[in-house]
């Protein structure tokens, strides 16, 4: 069951400006899944299977019409967007708008017939969930999904965007298939994996004929102690499947036996600051990370010191909210819209050896209104610029009362949902 702040939706607050941006709407289109994963946050909840209603997301990008700087629809949350029926067709209406779309996905149902039509509907840019560098490795983490498939999943939409982009508009089914087959030929069969610890740098890329896919392609890696060595291991996936990122997440425990794979005991708590004599500034150079100047540094960086690498400060991303900070709104397959996805569901979690529930936090529900009075609310719009201005008690910094908890309120008194305890707004939890 979803909760809301309390109601005062019908008083408007002050027109959006540029300080108050929405650029980015993520969409959950099921919290249906194929997988099972052991990492799942669908392990600490008891809702029932919805997919989001066809006419609630119509509202939602009608809606963004209203807001000039909407740039981005995201389909991501807590369940696999390509089970829903209308997938492809989500993509086509938002790519119609002039909105970029993007997808995270575990890939498994990625077919190649899936593959085509999401790429003639728009889409721009894929995320793979990828959390070990073999079948058996991956495996342990998502029961029942193979690797090897989901590269050659993945490779297929590459080639897709490619006979999309090299073929004209009206292409009949025979040019794109003929225009597909030489691809494939060209592409050849993914090679095996190299072994991590001879990796140095892909040279035969350099060489490749193919173009990079106008479809940007991405890895998504949640990293936990048991899988951690396999790091190394994603640049030769991300060739195969011509990823142009990878990104590193860290896990968040929903299940108590979760806590023993964290890899952060210490990071949250580091901190941005000029330097004192009793936390110095280290400026770093850059160096070749080599074995001895890994081992160095990180022996410094245990100590939580305060390091700047090439004058960026590695603590700096305290106390900013990825999703709020550059301007984002979050729509749930139930059609409630919150201010982030964390906050889309409710659910329990471990957060420094606390056992906290985070409930869920809505705004409005598009089944109802529209975007732009839900957005405009008061009380969603002191939010947003109380998380602009993190003006919550620093619970990760301390982390001594019953209030860590939950999300209800804090030690400074502020309102339902305080977010001092939020390992998203610590650069700990990333997402594309
Ligand atoms: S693919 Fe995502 S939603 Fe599905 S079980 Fe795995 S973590 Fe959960
Ligand atoms: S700080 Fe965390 S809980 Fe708060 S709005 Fe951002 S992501 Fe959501
Ligand atoms: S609410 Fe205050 S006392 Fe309690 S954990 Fe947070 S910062 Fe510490």
């Amino acid at each position: 069951m979803n909760h809301n702040p309390s109601d005062t939706a019908g008083a408007r607050a002050p027109a959006a400006s540029s300080a108050d941006p929405l650029i980015k709407a993520y969409v959950e289109p099921t919290n249906r899944c194929n997988l099972n994963c052991v990492t799942c946050i669908r392990h600490s909840w008891d809702e029932s299977p919805e997919d989001l209603d066809w006419s609630v997301y119509g509202r939602l990008i009608e809606g963004l019409a209203a807001f000039p700087e909407a740039r981005t629809v995201a389909f991501a949350g807590f369940g696999e967007p390509l089970l829903h029926p209308r997938f492809p067709d989500m993509i086509r209406l938002a790519h119609d708008r002039g909105l970029r779309t993007e997808i995270t996905t575990n890939a498994m149902l990625l077919s190649p017939a899936m593959a085509e039509r999401l790429i003639y509907a728009g889409l721009d840019q894929i995320t793979v969930s990828v959390d070990g560098t073999s079948d058996r490795s991956h495996g342990a983490v998502r029961p029942g999904a193979s690797l090897d498939r989901i590269v050659q999943n993945v490779r297929t939409l590459y080639l897709w965007s490619l006979v999309k982009h090299t073929t004209p508009p009206d292409a009949d089914a025979d040019l794109k298939k003929r225009t597909m087959a030489s691809l494939e030929e060209l592409a050849g069969a993914p090679s095996p994996p190299l072994e991590a610890t001879d990796f140095l740098y892909p040279m035969e890329d350099m060489l490749d004929t193919l173009p990079q896919a106008p479809v940007r392609i991405g890895i998504e890696f949640v990293a936990m102690k048991s899988n951690i060595h396999e790091l190394p291991g994603l640049q030769e996936i991300a060739r195969k499947i011509r990823a142009s990122f990878i990104l590193v997440s860290n896990v968040l425990p929903y299940a108590p036996e979760l806590q023993d794979e964290i890899l952060y005991d210490m990071t949250p708590t580091s901190h941005e600051s000029p330097g004192d004599p009793r936390n110095p500034l280290w400026i770093l150079p850059r160096m070749d990370w080599s074995r001895e100047a890994v081992e160095a540094v990180s022996a410094v960086a245990w100590r939580q010191a305060n390091l700047s690498y090439l004058d960026i400060n590695l603590g700096q991303r305290n106390n900013y909210c990825p999703f709020i900070g550059p301007g984002s709104v979050s729509l749930s397959c139930h059609g409630g819209i919150s201010p982030c996805p964390p906050l889309l569901h409710s659910y329990t979690c471990y957060i420094q050896g606390w056992k906290k529930f985070f409930r869920s936090c809505v705004y409005g529900n598009l089944r109802e209104q529209s975007l732009e009075p839900v957005w405009r609310r008061p009380d969603y719009a002191a939010f947003r610029e109380r998380v602009r201005k993190f003006e919550f008690s620093p619970c990760i910094d301390c982390c001594g009362c019953e209030f860590a908890e939950g999300n209800e309120t804090d030690c400074h008194g502020n309102p339902f949902p305080v977010c001092g305890h939020c390992l998203w707004a610590r650069g700990v939890l990333r997402c594309a």
